[in-house]
């Protein structure tokens, strides 16, 4: 018999991939609210790089999936390489950023929201000083050539979703919080690694040979 084929992450190959999956157990269980659930065990297997995990579904009425749980844990956000030399700079944003990771893949969205805000807040003050609400620090920015008016744009975006978080309870969908991190890491590697790292590297290109003058021909 042919074995399923499902779609779900791979911690090794970093994203969505096919995967067999060969079914282990089912058993019902009274849940806490005293209603029978069905738990489904299966084993997934990537077809790319042959990783296998156990996946446990948690099924209600028998077909609303309530719970799916993967051992080990799906890391749908991978750390950067670069956020490991963020230590030695600024030990307070990669404090922040490993938390955000972290928050990412144990599925806690309102904390990783909140931390994309706290660290953008971070980065900013961390370059302009405190200039107030965030509109003002945005206005900021771009006037002191940090970002563009259209990476601003974006910014407002990620910090109103983070606000809306904070304040109003407000739990952002994964594809939006994939484009905040996204925005987020542009910024912080930006600021931190590439553009410091360009200007030494500049320090080290020879520079260029003074033209010199070609007298005129002669007859
Ligand atoms: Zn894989």
């Amino acid at each position: 018999m042919a074995n399923k084929i499902c779609r779900c992450h791979c911690n090794t190959c970093g994203d969505d991939r096919e995967h067999d999956e060969i079914s282990i157990s089912s058993f019902p269980e009274l849940n806490s609210e005293r209603i029978v659930v069905t738990h489904e065990i299966t084993a997934v297997s990537c077809r790319g790089c042959k990783t296998a995990a156990i996946r446990e579904k948690i099924v209600k009425d028998g077909s609303e999936i309530t719970q799916l749980i993967y051992k080990p844990q799906r890391l749908w956000l991978q750390q950067p390489n670069w956020v490991e030399k963020l230590e030695e700079v600024d030990n307070t944003i990669y404090g922040l950023l490993v938390e955000v990771y972290s928050a990412a893949n144990d599925d806690q969205f309102r904390l990783l929201s909140m931390g994309v805000r706290a660290a953008l807040d971070h980065v900013m003050t961390y370059l302009i000083g405190d200039a107030g609400s965030f509109e003002r620090k945005l206005d900021k920015m771009v006037e002191k050539k940090h970002i563009s008016e259209n990476q601003k744009d974006m910014l407002l975006v990620v910090i109103d979703a983070g606000s809306a978080t904070a304040h109003r309870g407000y739990k952002p969908p994964r594809d939006l919080l994939e484009q905040m991190i996204a925005v987020m890491q542009i910024i912080i590697q930006q600021h931190y690694i590439t553009g410091p790292m360009l200007q030494s590297l500049k320090l080290k290109i020879p520079p260029r040979p003074t033209p010199v003058e070609s007298k005129p021909h002669q007859k």
